[in-house]
């Protein structure tokens, strides 16, 4: 039985590393999404059995399979009922109870009855384990809130100063109970440490800007990971350390690609610092062309080659089915309708790619940043569809502003481009975009979705 174990876990930890593989592709990523859950329920089931005598209560067997029952019920609703645009919350929500899951894991295993099978080194890891997977439990919480609107961005001295003087505790405390110095028992002084690094959650993220809110959820998911590695290095179990380590290192990744892609150091996004710009024009003072649905829909009928450039905006305005409708009447007469993505377009990792996907737009024509700019000056018409720093020129131009450096697609080097937005709102970064005042670019205001519509409804006419 332990050697069907022992390959169960094997085959997992594969599937694992075969699923992140093809999630590294936007084509491939629902199967890699799938290859990794049946290694997860393999997983699962695995050390259920492997846990299991013939000394285990019933009862115990009931409670464990009511809660796998409740989880996976409340898993798939709330994955079934979420919104696009909710899906940081969701990944935030989940991750939270990665994090609570290693907390109490711990809290478990430091139960008296447990204690005089603990070594040192064990307990070290437990300990590890409890306050990374606490900070990430609560952190993740507040994180979840921030980006729901429900808490505010709160930095004062007294919270960041709280959140340093927290953490040196974190790392002290440990290293004088186990020099023999605190004269309390060891579950005490656990559920103590609980206390601190869910405290330390909370006053860690709240500080960051809310925005900044999904390179955290990266960075959290990466902690939640190193607490599942560490717990599974206390129960010795295989398939926990390798799947810890995955995510650990797969968030770290992430959140310092994210970074890059957005020019900011992990420490500004952390201490929620942007640098200020110098002496800019308002967007109120921009000199500006305005364009109506008509004209931008007899520029799209004259072009042959068209680039859609989404963001942030074809999100919240859901606008990406009456985009790929756009797309497929253009394609109908002949143009060629290229989609090119910028990697933190929108708001999460990936953001564009899973509204077109879900419109069903093939990933064929989706191009990434590098690829579209070597060919912009091919583009009879560029549309900007509700992105803007992603666009913004000052971030190659201007060496004061706050996004000089950020690496963007240079629609301005298209023969016309036409930017779709609201108002004259900033983007993210909070800064006047230089595109806009450019000679080849107008603005075509109003929702995403409606115009797009409009533009179709003429489209149909012309
Ligand atoms: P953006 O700079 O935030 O700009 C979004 C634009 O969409 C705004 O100009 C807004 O203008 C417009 N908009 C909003 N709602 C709209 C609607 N219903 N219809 C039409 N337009 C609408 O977006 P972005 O260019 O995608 O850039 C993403 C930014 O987020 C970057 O600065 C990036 O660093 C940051 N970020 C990304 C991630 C990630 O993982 N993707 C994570 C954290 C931060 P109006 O309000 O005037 O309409």
């Amino acid at each position: 039985m332990e050697a069907i174990i022992e390959i169960g876990y094997l085959l997992a930890t594969l599937s694992f590393i075969l699923g992140l593989k093809f999630m590294s592709s936007p084509k491939n990523a629902k199967t890699g999404n799938l290859i990794a859950a049946i290694g997860m329920v393999m997983a699962v089931v695995l050390t259920f059995v492997a846990g299991y005598t013939e000394t285990v209560p019933y009862t115990n067997l009931i409670i464990m399979l009511a809660a796998i029952a409740i989880g996976t019920i409340v898993g798939k609703r709330l994955s079934d009922k979420v919104e696009m645009t909710g899906m940081p919350q969701l990944v935030s929500l989940f991750n939270a109870t990665g994090g609570g899951c290693a907390m109490l894991l711990g809290l478990v295993e430091a139960n008296p009855m447990h204690l005089q099978e603990t070594e040192l080194t064990s307990q070290i890891l437990l300990i590890a384990g409890l306050i990374t997977g606490a900070i990430a439990f609560t952190g993740s919480i507040i994180a979840e809130r921030k980006l729901a609107g429900k808490v505010k961005d709160y930095r004062t001295m007294g919270v960041v100063f709280s959140a340093r003087i927290l953490l040196l505790l974190m790392i002290l405390l440990p290293v004088i109970y186990f020099f023999g110095l605190l004269p309390i028992g060891f579950a005490p002084f656990v559920f103590a440490l609980a206390g601190l690094a869910m405290i330390y959650g909370v006053l860690f993220v709240l500080p960051i800007g809310g925005a900044d809110m999904p390179v955290v959820i990266s960075l959290l998911n990466s902690i939640t990971g190193i607490a599942t590695a560490f717990t599974g290095l206390v129960y010795g179990n295989k398939v926990m350390i390798a799947g810890g380590i995955f995510v650990g290192a797969a968030g770290i990744f992430l959140t310092l690609l994210m970074c890059t892609a957005m020019n900011r150091s992990l420490m500004k996004v952390l201490a929620g610092k942007f640098k200020k710009s110098t002496g800019a024009v308002s967007e109120e003072d921009q000199e500006i062309k305005e364009i109506s649905v008509s004209e931008t829909a007899l520029a799209l009928s004259f072009a042959q080659k068209v680039a859609v450039i989404p963001g942030y905006g074809l999100a919240v305005a859901q606008a990406q089915h009456t985009c790929a409708q756009m797309q497929q009447l253009l394609e109908k007469r002949d143009c060629t309708v290229d989609y090119i993505i910028h990697p933190v377009a929108g708001r999460m990792p990936g953001h564009m790619n899973v509204l077109l996907a879900e419109a069903n737009v093939d990933y064929s024509r989706l191009k990434e940043m590098d690829e579209g700019n070597e060919v912009m000056s091919q583009y009879d018409v560029v549309l900007v569809i509700g992105a803007n720093d992603v666009v913004n020129p000052a971030a190659e131009n201007n060496p004061d502003s706050p996004v000089y450096g950020m690496p963007i697609i240079r629609s301005h080097e298209a023969k016309q481009v036409i930017v779709m937005k609201r108002g004259m709102s900033k983007g993210y970064a909070g800064v006047v975009n230089d595109l806009f005042e450019m000679d080849n670019c107008s603005l075509l205001f109003g929702d995403a979705k409606i115009s797009l519509q409009e533009i179709i409804n003429q489209l149909k006419l012309i």
